[in-house]
């Protein structure tokens, strides 16, 4: 594997902001991996980088995925086995799997990034997760230079979560995903804006396509377009606290959205807690609070990513002074 010095990342993430890798180079199987040095310096795997923020130079190997190929290993009367490689670019993918008819992804249409980062932080959007159709995935080992399979089990997946985000951060390079999907499609539109927009849209009889669309559709009118402007999506996790510190918000602020998870937990939108601080449309130098949705922190042009954080970490603290809710950063900072 051959290594470029100081390599400019900025149009390697959606974020957009300056930075250099000390050695870079590309990877389009596992063989390659094989053939890696012994490393002395940290490395890192990019996908798609639209959930990375990098906050200085990084000195050590930036490893940019690029396996293809995309699979049918097996096939039922209910369903399809699909295997991915890690470096194919997500949205184009659920839009194959829809266009075949395979249900399962059409909710998480129109997400940035690619197939292999999907289960590093199970991606999820309008109540599906990746984990909802994931089968298994095959991940190299950089110490032990071996391949592993790892089963829905072993992921451990949990809110915005996995074993690759917790105990093996950095350990596994991500090879290919292969997901169930299925032929006789369960359609999951009650879900914020979702119901809405089908109705707008005229749809009268549910497909996937119609709910791809749908989802598109949505995204478009609310989220910046990366190629247009800087960000990673969602900042933070929406975070889940104890009914009990719910119910006491709930006086002080009885409009503040929750969504029961389980018997003693309450989802609260992170969106919400950010517009009441006042952030919303918030804009210092290039670095900014995106008006449409306040959860999205944005690069208007030439923020750095140590602008941005210090933005996040003052809307962290005044979140965490007004309803005592300690916001979860979702975006991977170097
Ligand atoms: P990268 O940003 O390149 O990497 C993310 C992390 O995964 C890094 O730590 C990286 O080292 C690691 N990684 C990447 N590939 C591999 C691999 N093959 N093996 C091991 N480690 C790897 N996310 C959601 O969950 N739901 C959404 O609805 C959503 N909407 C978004 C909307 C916008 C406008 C943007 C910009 C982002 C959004 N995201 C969303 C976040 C992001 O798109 C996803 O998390 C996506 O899966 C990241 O993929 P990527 O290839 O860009 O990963
Ligand atoms: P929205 O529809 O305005 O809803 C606001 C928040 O409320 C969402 O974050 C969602 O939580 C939660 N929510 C809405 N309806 C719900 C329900 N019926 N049950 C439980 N929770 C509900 O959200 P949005 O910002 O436009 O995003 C729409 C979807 O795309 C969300 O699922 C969101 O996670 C996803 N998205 C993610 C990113 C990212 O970078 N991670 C970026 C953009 C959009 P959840 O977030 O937990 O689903």
């Amino acid at each position: 594997m051959k290594f470029q010095e100081q390599v400019p990342l900025r149009d390697y993430t959606t974020f957009h902001v300056p930075a250099h890798a000390r050695y870079f180079s590309v990877f389009s199987d596992s063989e390659m991996l094989e053939q890696l040095p012994a490393l002395t310096l940290p490395l890192l795997i990019l996908g798609g980088g639209s959930n990375i923020l990098f906050t200085r130079d990084f000195n050590g190997y930036v490893l940019k995925n690029e396996i293809r190929g995309i699979t049918v290993l097996h096939e039922d009367d209910d369903a399809v086995y699909v295997k991915a490689g890690a470096g194919e670019p997500w949205h184009p993918f659920v839009s194959f799997c829809v266009d075949k008819g395979w249900g399962g992804l059409e909710n998480l249409s129109l997400i940035p990034g690619n197939v292999g980062a999907a289960p590093m932080q199970n991606i999820g959007a309008y109540g599906v997760e990746l984990q909802d159709v994931f089968w298994d995935l095959e991940a190299f080992h950089l110490q032990d230079r071996k391949l592993v399979t790892f089963t829905r089990n072993d992921c451990a997946f949990g809110y915005r979560d996995s074993i690759f985000k917790g105990q093996y951060r950095n350990q596994f390079v991500i090879l290919n995903v292969t997901f169930r999907l299925t032929k006789k499609p369960i359609f999951h539109t009650r879900y914020g804006a979702l119901e809405q927009e089908l109705e707008q849209m005229g749809v009268t009889e549910l497909t996937l396509k119609s709910i791809s669309q749908a989802v598109c559709n949505i995204r478009m009118s609310k989220l910046p377009d990366p190629d247009r402007m800087g960000s990673a999506g969602s900042f933070f996790k929406n975070p889940v606290i104890p009914s009990a510190h719910y119910e006491e918000l709930k006086i002080h602020y009885p409009d503040i959205p929750g969504f029961q998870q389980g018997a003693d937990a309450v989802k609260v939108y992170a969106g919400w807690l950010i517009e009441q601080c006042g952030w919303k449309g918030y804009r210092s130098g290039d670095a900014g609070c995106y008006p449409n949705q306040a959860l999205v922190l944005v690069n208007y042009g030439s923020a750095s990513g140590q602008e941005i954080l210090n933005l996040s970490e003052s809307i962290r603290e005044s979140v965490k002074l007004r309803f005592s809710i300690d916001l979860e950063r979702e975006v991977n900072v170097y």
